[in-house]
């Protein structure tokens, strides 16, 4: 018989904070037989590089595209993305949930390492949706639900690693023990994600999921990782939008991405 769960024995869960953290991009080093260079050392210098290197239009006859902003404006007006993925960004995500991980790690073109609740059994901190923390007695029943899902998974925890233990024959690894006992821990424990993209497939992200129809916390944590990507890239990130919902939660789009 598995003991009871016991809420009374579960801490109360802490309330964990979104950290977006922008950790690594790319630097550009011109080649140095090559008489031209660029006005950004970074990922944006190298968009350029590698879309002029196409035509080798090292000159700068045209007003419009002369500077490395023109130039990489011009690019993504036309539709030449393929240039924005020589240059990437790395994320540290903290304090988000399971449950936005799982959506997050859908997206394809991004090289993510997750937390493993397989070697890290102790992750206590919970990430609770705006539209509960908003309302006290809906956020007492968050509570409340986290607390018996934890006291669940502790308990189903403690109670294999008892069987396993005096059971050589079916003597399981402490990890598999975890792994197994984990299935009961609840989408809203924190998770942590570094995430590493190019600039085509953050702007197709943050375009697509950082609209009005997507989840609040994934908007939310879009919206961040732009902030920190426009200040790294205005060049290639500055025509998004961001706007405020009634609700308080923000928006963020650009007419420029369509299906890219
Ligand atoms: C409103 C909504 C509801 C959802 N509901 C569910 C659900 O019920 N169940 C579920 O499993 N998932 C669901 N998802 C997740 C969804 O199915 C996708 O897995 C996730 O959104 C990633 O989208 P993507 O494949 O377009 O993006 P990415 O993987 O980021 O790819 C970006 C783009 O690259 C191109 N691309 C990538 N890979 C290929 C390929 N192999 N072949 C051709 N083109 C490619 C496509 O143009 C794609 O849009 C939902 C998503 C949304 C937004």
């Amino acid at each position: 018989m598995l003991a009871a769960p016991s809420r009374k024995e579960t801490p109360v869960p802490e309330v964990a904070r979104l950290s977006v953290e922008l950790v690594a991009w790319t630097e550009f080093r011109p080649p140095t037989d090559l008489p031209w260079r660029s006005q950004s050392n970074d990922g944006q210098g190298l968009i350029e590089f590698a879309g002029r290197s196409c035509y080798r239009a090292w000159e700068r006859n045209n007003p419009a595209t002369a500077t490395n902003a023109g130039y990489l404006d011009h690019l993504v007006e036309v539709g030449h993305l393929a240039a924005l993925e020589h240059a990437s960004a790395t994320f540290y995500l903290t304090g988000i949930s399971r449950a936005l991980g799982a959506e997050l790690t859908r997206h394809r073109h991004f090289s993510f390492s997750e937390l493993s609740p397989r070697y890290v059994a102790d992750v206590a901190r919970i990430v609770e949706p705006a539209a509960v923390a908003a309302d006290p007695e809906l956020h007492a029943a968050f509570t409340a639900g986290v607390e018996e899902a934890e006291a669940a998974h502790r308990s189903m925890l403690q109670a294999m690693l008892e069987r396993y233990a005096t059971s050589e024959a079916a003597g399981l690894p402490r990890k598999a023990v975890r792994q197994a006992a984990r299935t009961l821990q609840p989408g809203a424990l924190e998770t942590t994600l570094v995430m590493t993209g190019n600039y085509r497939a953050w702007r197709q992200l943050i375009g697509t999921r950082a609209a009005d129809h997507a989840d609040r916390e994934l908007r939310t944590v879009l919206i961040e990782c732009l902030r920190r990507l426009i200040g790294l890239a205005p060049a290639v990130f500055a025509d998004f939008a961001v706007t405020a919902l009634p609700d308080g939660s923000e928006v963020a789009s650009s007419l420029r991405v369509g299906d890219q």
